[in-house]
């Protein structure tokens, strides 16, 4: 990895799964995995091809029960490309003996470059020179170009560049038992000299879509303009269809082969008919340069707006770890671009990369919002509306379930129903077991969450005006009636849920069909809490006339408001070991879990789930975690905020109180999802920096080193990479947009010398520097209001085309202030 680009020197097949999700080309309305062209699914090697949102349901009988999932479905491969010699075998990467290998993942232009010299069995030495791009500027539009040059032979070749529908979904080993024909191809078709068309249709959600391709071949100088004319054949088999080109090639003769693909649904806008619109598309489509210009004129502007510019102590590492970082922008751009704001998507948990988690957006977004809201606010607008649109659904969700307002589910697709699995394959034991995770009721509070933090950085009251508030009402709501009033206690209960640590499911001597979850989870409860609160606030915020209209149209009464404050006062957190906040009530009575032992016999514990299951027994019995939950609190609020809260509660609160519980916690984690390490890196930041930055190394690997042993190859994680950038943007800087002030703290591990980046608040922008003594904010000239910034509680007022600098305290005049 450097500073630019992810680099490959050599050709691993094994590795081939990894690379290919990390190559992965996307545009946020599609993205292919980074296979090589001549490769199908064979165990190495996984072309898979995702459009945003493309989801289709599909059924299979699992130990007598019909079990339903909803898939993101791999659509036709149009990567495919090759070629033979005179009718001798197609080129596939691993029949030949490679002499040559250099692959590079080019962040700043998004290209994915392939070069390989290799000798064929009967001793011919060859060049095949790729270069490709799923098009930022021109969303509906990939190419391929390729560069065919014998070294020490000539004769006449074949290319073949074909559409393979014949696909299925089989990337992820452990749902392979599951149904996974999605497509059904009903058309294959030469429809030009140079283009065949394919159209398919996913088989339960009836979307239709067209691939249409064009395959020309050039002499191979970039400047030729015209095409060279060649005899072409069509191939043509079921779900398949293919060009055959011949040609001519020599050692002075090398030929580029250049392959433009243009996708369209019956979804897209602006259309008539997909295949006429990717028709037309491609019509108008110009060589791989021109292509290539337009979509690196794009990239470059979304790199002004999301590059972060770090200066770190050790410079040797500085490279390697920006690169890291611009690497996880990047992924995340490709998921969530400016051409996904216009689709009714949300961001799925692993990208449009592979299909692990089959493309489903659970609360993730918790972690990726912050970047989009500082700097390209329209995007979180765009994805929260894929909230807001399952509004009815999760109002439906809501009553199925006997309470009132909107339940979300954990994990949604489609149209919003709940679509996690009833039922998990324990890779390690080889059983099925009952997937509790839909428990996870705190889903909703974190939409709340991105509305409201949206609106903070955004000031966008239209947007809370027309949905926002809508969203917040319905989700205090069901917190709401959820909760269960215990008189004894006086206090308010929820019972029977999951928190964000997946690892408890139920008590311990529960009947785990019927896991019946956990009661007074801390991190849900406080959560309700702070949702009712806002619910409040937000009526209080809105216009008369819409508040009044609001109210009337759902209903919600002077009683119901009331119901909601006094919740919101006294919902209940149960307390152990004096001062540690239970996870959940009843935590202090399950038994310490012997680390040391289970490090020795395994290894890697992180899926800890999965080896205790295999060996009959569960991580309920035991105080042990998949990840924060307790410490979700310290990610998501400051120690001010959750002072109020604790203080409305009604709950002691004392300074130590948050070092102890994340002393307390982090030993107890195993760090079992990606998001473990943001989280817990974001948690120790002040209190111990060295601790903080070797946990966002982890986060930065979590990837690129696929620290999980084989999760990566099935889709990235984007809410680590986008939680590992955060690290840098708002953590470590302290930026935080709070009752119309936009706060500054910033407090640099010793590794890091300087961070760079830029920001937009409530339509400034400004360009933000920090170094270990000074903070410097200065706006760009435009019109329009001021804005109040503040380090520690020193405001400055700020208009654009001003500057403003902060002395920072040293880490002892910090200590000193603290005492
Ligand atoms: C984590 C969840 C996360 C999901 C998708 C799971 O392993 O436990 O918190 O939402 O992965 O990223």
């Amino acid at each position: 990895m450097n500073g630019w680009s992810l680099v490959y020197e050599d050709y691993r097949p094994e590795q081939e799964g990894l690379r290919e999700a990390l190559c992965t080309l996307g545009n946020g309305y599609f993205a292919t995995r980074g296979a090589t062209p001549d490769a199908s699914a064979d165990g190495f090697h996984y072309p898979g091809t995702y459009l945003a949102g493309g989801y289709d349901r599909a059924t299979t009988e699992i130990q007598g029960r019909e079990v339903e999932n909803e898939d993101l479905v791999n659509l036709p491969n149009w990567l495919a490309l090759s070629f033979r010699v005179g009718q001798g075998p197609w080129l596939e990467i691993d029949d030949v003996e490679i002499l040559d290998y250099h692959q590079k993942l080019d962040l700043r232009e998004g290209v994915l470059h392939r070069a390989l010299r290799f000798r064929d069995v009967v001793g011919r030495t060859t060049w095949w020179r790729e270069r490709r791009l799923v098009s930022m500027a021109q969303p509906h539009l990939a190419a391929l170009a390729v560069e065919i040059e014998p070294e020490d032979w000539e004769g006449t070749i074949q290319i073949r560049s074909g559409l393979d529908g014949r696909v299925v979904n089989e990337g992820v080993a452990r749902y392979r038992e599951l149904e996974g024909r999605h497509l059904e191809i009903f058309e294959t078709e030469r429809i030009a000299e140079d283009r065949i068309l394919l159209r398919a249709r996913t088989r339960q959600s009836r979307l239709e879509l067209a691939m249409v391709a064009r395959t020309r071949a050039y002499s191979g100088h970039e400047e030729d303009e015209e095409a060279l004319e060649v005899e072409r054949e069509i191939d043509g088999r079921v779900g398949w269809i293919a060009e055959l080109l011949m040609l001519e090639v020599g050692t002075s003769r090398p030929v580029v082969v250049e392959k433009t693909v243009a996708l369209y649904t019956a979804r897209d806008r602006a259309i008539s008919e997909p295949a006429l619109a990717a028709g037309r598309e491609l019509g108008e489509a110009g060589r791989f340069a021109r292509l290539l210009d337009a979509h690196r004129l794009e990239w470059r502007q979304l790199w002004d707006v999301f590059d972060l510019e770090l200066s770190l102590s050790a410079a040797d590492d500085e490279e390697e770890t920006q690169g890291k970082l611009r690497l996880h922008t990047f992924h995340l751009l490709q998921t969530a671009s400016p051409h996904t704001t216009d689709l009714d998507v949300g961001v799925p948990a692993r990208g449009w990369h592979g299909e692990a988690y089959r493309g489903h957006v659970f609360w993730d977004e918790l972690f990726i919002f912050p970047i989009l809201s500082l700097r390209m606010p329209s995007l979180t607008r765009g994805l929260l509306q894929y909230r807001y649109r399952r509004l009815p659904e999760a109002r439906r969700m809501a009553r199925y379930a006997g309470y009132r307002g909107a339940m979300f589910p954990w994990q949604s697709g489609s149209n919003g129903r709940e679509e996690s699995q009833k039922l998990h394959l324990n890779p390690k034991s080889g059983r099925w077991v009952p997937d509790n995770s839909h428990r996870q009721r705190h889903i909703g509070a974190a939409i709340a969450y991105n509305v409201w933090h949206y609106q903070q950085v955004t000031d966008d009251h239209d947007f809370l005006y027309d949905f926002g508030a809508e969203l917040i009402l319905e989700i205090a709501r069901f917190w709401a009636s959820i909760a269960r009033y215990d008189a004894e206690l006086d206090r308010y209960e929820i019972c029977g849920v999951m928190g964000p640590d997946e690892y408890h499911t139920a008590y311990p001597d529960s009947d785990p069909e019927k896991a019946g979850g956990l009661d007074n989870n801390a991190y849900t409860n406080v959560m309700a809490a702070w949702v009712l609160g806002r619910a409040h606030d937000v009526l209080d915020m809105l216009p008369e006339l819409r508040c009044r209209e609001l109210r009337e149209r759902l209903a919600i009464s002077q009683e119901e408001v009331d119901r909601w404050i006094e919740i919101s006062r006294k919902l209940r957190l149960c307390f152990h070991d004096d001062g540690i906040l239970s996870q959940f009530e009843g935590y202090e009575k399950l038994e310490d879990f012997d680390w040391k032992h289970y490090r020795q016999k395994y290894g890697d514990i992180q899926r800890l789930d999965r080896i205790l299951e295999a060996e009959d027994d569960t991580p309920n019995r035991y105080k042990a975690s998949k990840q924060a939950d307790v410490l979700m609190l310290f990610y998501l609020f400051s120690s001010d905020e959750l002072e109020q809260i604790f203080e409305q509660l009604g709950y002691p609160w004392d300074p130590d109180f948050i070092p102890r519980n994340i002393a307390y916690y982090l030993d107890r984690t195993s760090h079992g999802s990606t998001l473990s390490w943001v989280t817990h890196a974001w948690v120790v930041a002040r209190s111990d920096r060295s601790a903080s930055w070797a946990l966002f190394l982890d986060a930065l690997d979590s990837d690129v080193a696929d620290i999980q042993g084989g999760t990566t190859p099935e889709g990235i994680h984007v809410g680590a990479m986008a939680g590992s950038v955060d690290l840098i943007h708002r953590c470590y800087t302290g930026v935080e947009s709070r009752n119309n002030v936009l706060h500054f703290n910033p407090c640099l591990p010793s590794e890091l010398e300087r961070i760079r980046f830029g920001l937009r608040y409530r339509r400034q922008l400004l360009d933000v520097e920090v170094t270990r003594d000074r903070l410097r904010i200065t706006s760009r000239p435009f019109a329009a209001w001021p804005i109040t910034v503040a380090y520690r509680g020193h405001f400055r007022e700020l208009a654009p085309g001003e500057r403003c600098e902060f002395r920072l305290l040293t880490p002892q005049e910090r200590d000193r202030e603290v005492a």
